[in-house]
């Protein structure tokens, strides 16, 4: 286990290449809950089963949404359990020279143009999307200038290079039209229009910050990720990040391994709304760590009963893992607290 630290290093120590190696990516915009430490858990079996190295990386680029202390917390909280891992942490604050490589390149290679709409605009622009909330980037800065790039280096607009630096304009990748697909090693093939669900998507924010999308493509390369393991909200960002991949010129060779996540009884995402289900409150209630790997152990279509990490490690079986999406329930709750 890692002991606690001061300063974040900058870089992971070397690994040989020619061992699969995954990560434990929490963000530090909140606590982690029972949904996200059980996909966190998932991940952590999978790897020691398989050997594979686990890097630890916080995701703390959300700029405003982050909160002082949340990576300290997440990481107390995945001890507590008894997740381990072998490297990092590594934040992704601290690796902005390869970002700025990544887009550098992509706008050296026309893949980017700049986009001055706001949000407002793009609400009025755009045809609401069944469904979604995301909201669908209409192409209208790309229609305005069709590309940008050194070539346009006369036009003050859109040949000046992006800078990560906050601007009044944000940066969006071309998307190509049409079904693109990839292979999940649990939920087999996806498919998904990029162009149609979200359009031209962001890579870098107005803030000047590069987007989710873009620093984990750069991060999983650049720490030599082999396996990604991750919830299945996160299905349609995999086409974003394979796109970015093709234009970065990086291999297709990820393995992604999406779980089915944690809903409330309302089917939507586990958040505040559902109540308190952060880990630390259960901590804080007395709670044993075994007693929550139990619950989370029946999440993993195993029965419920309190256990060690040890024996969770052993018995998973990722062919028992439900394949639909799982209902925390009042239930749950009590039978943590002990309540009948
Ligand atoms: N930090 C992201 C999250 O907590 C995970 C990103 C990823 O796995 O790519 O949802």
């Amino acid at each position: 286990m890692k002991e606690a630290f001061e300063r974040p290093p900058t870089t992971p120590v070397s690994h040989d290449p020619n061992i699969p190696r995954t990560r434990l990516a929490p963000s530090p915009t909140g606590a982690l809950h029972l949904g996200n430490a059980r996909t966190f858990l998932i991940n952590w079996a999978l790897a020691r089963q398989f050997d594979w190295q686990i890097l630890l990386r916080i995701d703390d680029l959300d700029g405003p949404r982050v909160k002082a202390g949340a990576d300290r917390q997440a990481i107390d909280d995945l001890a507590w359990l008894g997740i381990d891992w072998d490297d990092g942490p590594v934040y992704e604050s601290a690796c902005l020279p390869a970002y700025r490589e990544a887009i550098d390149r992509l706008w050296t290679g026309h893949e980017i143009y700049a986009c001055a709409c706001t949000r407002a605009e793009i609400e009025l622009a755009s045809a609401p999307h069944a469904g979604d909330h995301e909201l669908r980037y209409p192409g209208t800065c790309r229609e305005a200038r069709q590309t940008s790039g050194p070539s346009d280096a006369g036009d003050p607009d859109c040949g000046s290079p992006p800078e990560l630096a906050p601007s009044d304009r944000c940066w969006r990748l071309h998307c190509p039209r049409g079904l693109a697909t990839f292979e999940d090693q649990l939920l087999g093939r996806q498919e998904c229009d990029v162009q149609e669900q979200v359009g031209d998507f962001v890579v870098l924010t107005k803030a000047g910050l590069p987007s989710y999308q873009l620093a984990t493509v750069v991060d999983d390369r650049l720490h030599g990720i082999t396996d990604i393991v991750r919830g299945d909200d996160l299905v349609d960002s995999t086409f974003r990040q394979l796109l970015i991949r093709e234009r970065l010129g990086y291999d297709n060779s990820l393995r992604y391994w999406h779980l089915p996540i944690v809903v409330g009884e309302d089917g939507r995402r586990l958040a505040k709304r559902h109540g308190d289900s952060r880990i630390s409150h259960y901590r804080e209630l007395g709670v044993p760590p075994q007693r929550v790997l139990g619950l989370l152990r029946s999440w993993c279509g195993g029965e419920r009963r309190p256990c060690e990490i040890d024996w969770f490690r052993e018995s998973f079986q990722i062919a028992s893992l439900p394949r639909e999406r799982v209902t925390m329930t009042v239930a749950d709750h009590h039978w943590l607290l002990g309540i009948r």
